[in-house]
């Protein structure tokens, strides 16, 4: 039994690893609560919370491109053409971390789907 770095998907609490011989199916990983995790759903649960997270940053990036520049539309007074201007730079960078970010996530889908395809191609190959 030994602590982790790993946080629980449903409580955030520790992970505590617990391993019986050496075989990825016997380790389990489990939190003061008691939830517990195999190895293999522990990494899907992660791959699945990175992957939501990710897409909420870019809804919130854009989000930012919008109101920042619906803000800066309504500034009329010289005065504040500074603020204006300010608000567009943030807008322009809101919407190159959104595209960033954006295009990581369409690059990751496209190659778990060429993986998935694959995998399907080899196991048809093998029942040939
Ligand atoms: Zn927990």
């Amino acid at each position: 039994m030994e602590s982790t770095a790993l946080t629980c998907p449903d409580c955030g609490g520790v992970l505590t690893e617990h391993a019986s011989g050496t075989q990825h199916s016997v380790r389990k990983y489990t939190c003061y609560l008691g939830h517990a995790y195999s190895p293999y759903v522990l990494n899907e649960t992660t791959e699945t919370e990175v992957g939501q997270a990710l897409w909420g940053a870019v809804r919130r990036l854009e989000e930012q491109v919008m109101f920042s520049r619906r803000l800066a539309g309504e500034i009329l007074s010289d005065a504040m053409a500074g603020f204006a201007g300010e608000l567009k730079r943030k807008a322009e960078l809101a919407e190159r971390h959104a595209a960033i970010i954006r295009g990581l996530l369409e690059r990751s889908a496209a190659q778990a789907r060429e993986a998935k395809e694959d995998a399907v191609t080899a196991a048809d190959q093998r029942a040939a």
